[in-house]
């Protein structure tokens, strides 16, 4: 934690203690190169993560959303739900460890790609159609029913 009175980057914890309802906590700290104490406060994460679509519009991280995308591209695969939920948790970690609080969708997109296509190719394929985002919803059905004739009559159109 860098010192706000020299910029030093080494400090000390000298004393750590949490709020009485346990939300945050607060470190008092001493700077190894000056000496001079300040203090740090802990919380969890609340900073929210915005997308920025194709067209430049933005929306808040919709956690369910990717993963109603997910279990679309994995009917019928031997995905489980577990593995779904840790695709979606364990990307949203790596944004939010780079301090990264603004995605573009297509860079999510390719996030989920590069964690699916490790778990199930079929997946993989389907979801990497709906992310190129076919030019209308026939070109992407048929593509879809291609891959998965079995479930041709659950295949459900997606309407923008
Ligand atoms: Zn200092």
């Amino acid at each position: 934690m860098k010192c706000p009175y020299c910029g030093s980057l080494d400090s000390k914890v000298n004393d750590s203690r949490s709020s009485d309802a346990g939300d945050v906590i607060r470190r008092r700290r001493e700077c190894l190169d000056c000496q001079k104490r300040f203090t740090t406060f802990e919380r969890v994460e609340e900073t929210p993560i915005t997308v920025i679509k194709k067209d430049d519009g933005r929306e808040p991280f919709n956690r369910q959303k990717l993963l109603d995308g997910l279990r679309r591209a994995t009917v019928k695969r031997h995905v489980s739900n577990d593995q779904i939920e840790s695709i979606v948790t364990d990307l949203e970690a790596e944004l939010r460890n780079q301090f990264k609080y603004e995605v573009t969708s297509k860079k999510l997109g390719d996030m989920v790609l590069v964690r699916l296509r490790k778990l199930d190719k079929v997946a993989y394929v389907r979801f990497a159609s709906v992310h190129r985002e076919f030019q209308d919803v026939d070109e992407f059905t048929s593509e879809l029913n291609k891959l998965t004739p079995a479930s041709r009559k659950k295949t459900r159109k997606r309407s923008k």
